[in-house]
């Protein structure tokens, strides 16, 4: 696998491979798989389907049957046009030769060929025009395997070429060594490698490269797994700092105050996590659950534990207004417990929340910095990068990681495995909970606890989608029923996905403009739709559409204040005003002197207002449904029943709407992230763990696969068990650097 394809293929052949997919390697080449297969005897039926998803301006390739081919003279240029008529399926191409007569000779009616190109709609019919092609005559199809494999391909690098340089190789090579031990092979019935490869790149019949792929989807499973059960033998080689609880301490005093009981499972959930921190073995816990179900909650009486033993703890956040807003609820629930050097501190236990940002001024943030590095902050509460860079601790003793939307980010190495005696122990969040596969899968290497009860007294969220576009009359009964909440003494809000152009200057919080302030303004800037793009075979890329800027809070507040929502009491609220005229706006919300309040997605976390019964989200279509989940959790936290209206432009049977109908029907957050997982393509969601490094997962989806990504867990287990380093399993080891990168097989050589 790892022979140059230069040497393999020679260089005529190699060039291409190099420049237009960077393949060095036979392996690269082998593990670029079809991405479908065409049955070249069954053309009707292969083609029906894909029909659907031409789009112009795309790059195809076409299995089809020539049923008419005619030449001309061009009457107003000079020049010969040749039209050749192809079927496929049900559809007809017509494929465009200029000045080039002699094409007609291959393309007599009847000939099947494979064409590869251009698509056009031109008067009402799909053109290629001068694509490439190859005949697949009578004589020629014994050189064929049954199914046809179509790859992603280049403009210059057709799927074909790429067939017939695996073809090669595949003739030409032995098989790879197989990095699978023949036992566990026969244990799990898997193909080997050498078959798999040839039969996931030349079958003869589905079930073949069904097989294969099965095979190739266990080595990817597996060497995620062994990664992850190394990086968990790894993160307990060293000790972490044992934070005893304290009877009297600042937990104690907190517990003392609560002014609600926890749930059972956050008792249950607390108990666990308070007796791993009182250990030496380092905690490495996925916290997961639902919204509002408490997960901060318990993340903070662990921090305080950490505080009690003398010790700090971090809580990262993905972005700036996210920590921001994290730091301000956390000194909220703390009151004076949270005010050390303050003049209405609490006693001698009041620890510090500290907050810690790239857009802190130079004083605020050496302040900060001292603050952490002195250990007069207990809590240090900041975004991943800018804690990462530069803060050294007194004593970090835990590492709370907020995942947010997110699935598999790797920060939490980061402070864990800096130079030092100990490590700190780790409690990641998720916002929204993910699937128990999906766990397995990006969080292998971390224990799971799961908040599964939400405090007493929440009410459900009536969600509702409201097709605007369709039924102009369900909006306007919608801003009827936000006079008719206000009338009965609540509150509400109106979600809208930008800020707007006039968002007003930059506020000292956010020095520089959103980049990007289309969708989501609130969003970190995020490699991980750009390694989605990355991944996405090139012909699948879709065009822009032309489409309007999404809705902005700068607009619609004044727009309702005047219109729809006029004689209520409105204020807006957005990531880029400053950060005094925010709290204000936030403040009078809270003390229930603001009607409505029409926001972005600022209010995600840390806005906690029981009074507010009803949620309009605006161009709901432009959320993802985890964040609109995560968005609805903000009411239904007082005693009254509670709405939200997912407004949406998107008309009726869209993916779009549907989407946000299943959303609506289902309160259930391990259902919604499921319907996430589903919309984003997850098999690419895997993807964005390699942080935009060429990935060796091509195949793995984390829906499709769960039950083999669960064998894999247990057999990975084991092995790492018994061999942590894999020194006794060199083809293993091997296969882990191949799937996961160096990175990420860290590991295998830091035990
Ligand atoms: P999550 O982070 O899981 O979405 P939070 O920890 O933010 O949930 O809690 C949501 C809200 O519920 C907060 O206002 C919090 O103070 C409150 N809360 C947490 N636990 C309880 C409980 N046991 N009873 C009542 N309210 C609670
Ligand atoms: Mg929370």
């Amino acid at each position: 696998m790892d022979t140059s394809l230069r040497t393999a293929l020679g260089d005529k052949t190699a060039r291409p491979l190099a420049k237009q997919l960077e393949m060095e390697t036979v392996g690269d080449l082998l593990r670029h798989y079809p991405r479908r297969y065409i049955a070249h005897n069954s053309v009707t039926h292969s083609s029906e389907r894909e029909d659907q998803r031409f789009r112009p301006g795309e790059h195809v390739t076409l299995l089809g049957k020539v049923d008419g081919v005619a030449g001309r003279r061009m009457r107003q240029r000079r020049g010969h046009v040749l039209e050749v008529s192809v079927s496929v399926g049900g559809n007809h191409f017509t494929c465009t030769f200029f000045n080039q007569p002699y094409r007609e000779r291959d393309l007599q009616p009847g000939t099947t060929a494979l064409f590869s190109g251009d698509l056009k709609r031109y008067r009402n019919s799909w053109q290629l025009v001068a694509p490439e092609f190859i005949v697949l005559g009578d004589g020629d199809s014994g050189l064929l395997p049954g199914l046809i494999p179509i790859y992603p391909a280049k403009r210059k690098l057709r799927s074909w070429v790429i067939m017939m340089a695996v073809r090669q190789v595949l003739d030409l090579l032995d098989d790879p060594e197989d990095p699978l031990p023949d036992t566990l092979r026969a244990a799990h019935g898997l193909a080997s490698l050498g078959d798999a490869l040839r039969r996931v790149h030349l079958p003869d019949t589905w079930d073949e490269q069904e097989d294969a792929r099965r095979r190739l989807v266990w080595d990817e499973a597996f060497a995620l797994q062994l990664a992850m059960a190394g990086r968990r033998a790894s993160a307990t080689t060293r000790p972490a700092p044992a934070c005893p609880r304290r009877e009297d301490g600042l937990a104690a005093a907190f517990d003392a105050r609560l002014p609600f009981t926890l749930t059972g499972a956050q008792q249950r959930v607390g108990e666990s996590i308070a007796d791993a921190l009182a250990g030496e073995e380092p905690l490495n816990r996925l916290l997961q659950g639902d919204v509002g179900s408490g997960k901060t909650m318990v993340a903070l009486r662990a921090m305080l534990q950490v505080v009690d033993a003398g010790r700090q703890a971090v809580l990262l956040a993905p972005t700036e207004v996210l920590a921001a807003q994290h730091a301000r609820s956390l000194r909220a629930m703390l009151g004076p417990l949270g005010r050390a050097g303050e003049l209405d501190a609490d006693t001698e236990q009041a620890t510090r929340v500290t907050l810690l940002t790239g857009s802190l001024g130079a004083k605020a943030r050496r302040e900060a910095l001292l603050d952490a590095q002195s250990g007069a902050a207990g809590i240090v509460v900041g975004t991943h990068a800018v804690i990462q860079q530069s803060v050294g601790f007194a004593d970090l003793g835990l590492v709370v990681v907020d995942e947010q939307h997110r699935f598999g980010v790797h920060q939490r190495d980061e402070l864990r495995s800096r130079p030092g005696t100990t490590t700190p122990h780790v409690l990641v969040m998720t916002a929204t909970p993910i699937p128990r596969t999906v766990a397995l899968t990006m969080y292998g290497d971390l224990d799971t606890s799961v908040l599964d009860e939400l405090p007493k007294g929440r009410q459900p969220i009536a969600t509702t989608a409201v097709p605007a576009g369709v039924k102009p009359r369900w909006l306007e009964r919608a801003w009827e029923r936000v006079h008719e909440e206000v009338a009965a003494g609540h509150q509400v809000y109106v979600v809208c996905p930008r800020i707007g152009e006039e968002g007003g200057e930059p506020g000292e919080s956010w020095p520089e403009p959103a980049k990007d302030d289309l969708l989501d303004p609130e969003a970190p800037t995020d490699e991980f739709e750009e390694t989605l793009r990355k991944l996405r075979p090139p012909e699948e890329e879709e065009p822009e559409e032309e489409a309007r800027p999404p809705l902005a809070v700068t607009e619609v507040g004044p727009m309702l204040a005047e219109g729809p929502l006029a004689g209520l009491r409105l204020e807006i609220l957005h990531g880029r005003m400053p950060t005094d005229e925010k709290d204000a706006v936030m403040r009078a919300f809270s003390d229930g002197t603001v009607d409505v309040l029409v926001a972005t997605t600022v209010i995600e976390v840390g806005v906690d207002v029981p009074n507010a019964t009803m949620m309009i989200i605006m161009d709901a279509d432009r959320f993802g449904v985890s964040q609109l989940h995560q968005l609805r959790g903000r009411v239904g936290r007082g005693s009254a029943p509670s709405s939200c209206l997912l407004v949406t432009e998107a008309v009726g049977g869209s993916p779009a709407l549907e989407r946000l109908e299943r959303l609506a029907a289902t309160p259930d957050g391990f259902e919604v992230s499921r319907i996430d997982l589903e919309v984003r393509d997850e098999g690419d969601v895997l993807g964005a763990q390699q942080s935009g490094r060429r990935s060796g997962l091509h195949m793995l989806s984390v829906l499709k696969h769960g039950d083999l990504v669960a064998e894999a867990r247990d057999e990975a287990r084991s092995v790492v068990a018994g061999d942590p380093t894999l020194a006794h399993h060199p083809g293993l080891a091997g296969l882990v650097r191949s799937v996961v990168g160096d990175d990420e097989a860290a590991f295998l050589d830091r035990l």
